[in-house]
């Protein structure tokens, strides 16, 4: 009996023939699924772990839309190592060489040489690491506004705190027009959120589920005691840095509470509870609509009819009293195919209830571990160090060894004391209102840019707290 045709029997006659010369006959699941898909108009978010075939499930999509007779970049692929870079551009030279497309790696540690004169010849396709590819961007040797697939590979290096400040740069090198696609083994809630700065209206296509699922919110909670609750939840504020939430009180009181010790803390929030006049209530709601407030204290009742498109979390500060009013709850984040998180303070009296609304509504709750502060505080050291690097990168290599030689005595001097630990810490403070990042950029699509851990959500805007966000409202992507 024949064997049942495959999409690689469709290929363009020297795409398949390349195909076969790598001995592949039967497509792996995840170019099964991928190829179609990134030939259509979304997208793409692919869950596929490293030895499923995902080089091949992009290549073959890469390769067939190159325009050989046009000598500029057409595509570029991202990922984190030059080792990476190397692999997979030979994988994709054996597929599109024969088809006549040229596909150039790009990563630092090498001479500039051979990478120029590629570049000068035209390379259809680039694959790099971001801090050499900025390199060539920033020096004119490089030019990306012909791009028009783009391909992060292992996304959750890509969009991670070392990467995100070149990623955001080299993304105001690509043109609006384009399509990217997102492939990674794991997702995490942060990579969603964040790859909303590269894609639009994204589909997510798990290999591990066997099936397109959609984009869902994703729950989970915190077992935590009375006493310890306000301070859990600034914690928590911290660690996930929402771009946006609603934290719900089962109580008027509790929303008094709770914002007032959250203002206390330098986070921007605000309230709404029956207790507020009508205008009050107005305001405050119109802030978190248009993007202004980063956190606000609502009873259920409140927040009733709020619709706000891109609330990236919703987090119950108290277990709800019914599993329905967890749901509407929850609605207020993941709306529109987007992604969001859903955090549940849960007290120990509360768990019976709290699993009572799991059954009901037919969902599995994770518990997480509340996070140490000395993970808090390494996040902080993180973001600190994340943006300082990315300042320097704009100082001569020999001035900023000069300066740094000359520094660490005076550094060592202040840390020796308790006072000048602190003058130092205020330094720190200082330098991180003055350096902000850019996050406000503009789209024509008008979705938010979603804030990053490094990129300081927390100390963004032009308001005095160590928590507020950009007072000119919510950043608008370039693209
Ligand atoms: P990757 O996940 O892209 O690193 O691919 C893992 C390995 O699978 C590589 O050695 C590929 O050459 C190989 N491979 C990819 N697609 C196929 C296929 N359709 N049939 C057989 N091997 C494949």
């Amino acid at each position: 009996m024949a064997p049942s045709p495959n999409l690689f029997d469709d290929l363009p006659d020297n795409l398949r023939a390349a195909v076969h010369a790598l001995g592949w006959t039967v497509p792996m699941p995840v170019q099964e699924k991928v190829i179609p898909l990134m030939r259509g108009d979304r997208d793409l978010i692919v869950q596929a772990h490293t030895g499923s075939g995902k080089t091949g499930a992009f290549g073959i999509p890469l390769v067939e839309s190159i325009d050989i007779d046009w000598p500029v970049t057409q595509a570029l692929v991202m990922l984190p190592t030059r080792e990476l870079a190397n692999q997979v551009t030979q994988e994709l030279s054996s597929l599109g060489g024969p088809c006549g497309v040229r596909c150039l790696a790009v990563y630092g540690g090498v001479g500039y040489g051979p990478q120029l004169e590629a570049l000068e010849k035209g390379a259809h396709i680039v694959v790099g690491t971001p801090g050499r590819i900025l390199d060539h961007l920033g020096n004119g040797r490089m030019d990306l506004g012909d791009v028009a697939q783009l391909v992060l590979d292992e996304a959750d290096e890509m969009l991670s705190l070392g990467f995100w400040p070149d990623m955001r740069e080299i993304h105001s090198y690509l043109p609006a027009k384009r399509h990217s696609h997102l492939f990674s083994a794991t997702i995490p809630e942060k990579v969603r959120s964040l790859s909303r700065y590269f894609l639009n209206d994204s589909e997510f296509v798990s290999l591990s589920e066997g099936q397109l699922a959609p984009q869902e919110i994703e729950h989970f909670f915190y077992l935590v005691t009375a006493q310890e609750k306000e301070g859990i939840l600034a914690r928590i504020l911290e660690i996930e840095d929402p771009d946006s939430a609603i934290i719900f009180c089962n109580t008027k009181a509790d929303v008094r509470y709770v914002t007032g010790f959250l203002q206390k803390r330098g986070f921007d929030a605000d309230q709404i509870s029956g207790d507020l006049a009508q205008a009050a209530r107005q305001a405050a709601m119109n802030r978190i609509k248009g993007g202004t407030l980063r956190f606000l204290v609502a009873t259920d009742v409140a927040a009733r009819g709020i619709d706000i498109s891109d609330l990236s979390h919703v987090i119950s500060y108290a277990t709800p009293d019914s599993p329905e009013v967890y749901v509407h709850r929850t609605g207020r984040t993941g709306r529109a195919g987007k992604s969001g998180v859903a955090i549940s303070l849960v007290s120990g009296l509360d768990i019976g209830n709290f699993k009572h609304l799991q059954h009901v509504n037919k969902i599995k709750i994770e518990e997480r571990e509340i996070p140490s502060e000395k993970v808090l505080l390494e996040r902080i050291a993180d973001r600190i160090r994340v943006k300082v690097e990315h300042e320097m990168r704009h100082v001569p290599e020999t001035e900023l060894k000069l300066q740094v030689d000359r520094l660490v005595p005076v550094v060592e001097n202040l840390t020796a004391t308790a006072e000048g630990r602190r003058d130092l810490a205020a330094i720190c403070a200082s330098y991180l209102r003055e350096h902000r990042p850019e996050t406000s950029v503009t789209t024509s699509s008008d979705e938010a840019a979603p804030a990053h851990p490094d990129a300081g959500s927390s100390d963004h805007g032009s308001n005095s707290g160590p928590h507020r966000r950009s007072s000119s409202g919510r950043g608008r992507r370039r693209r």
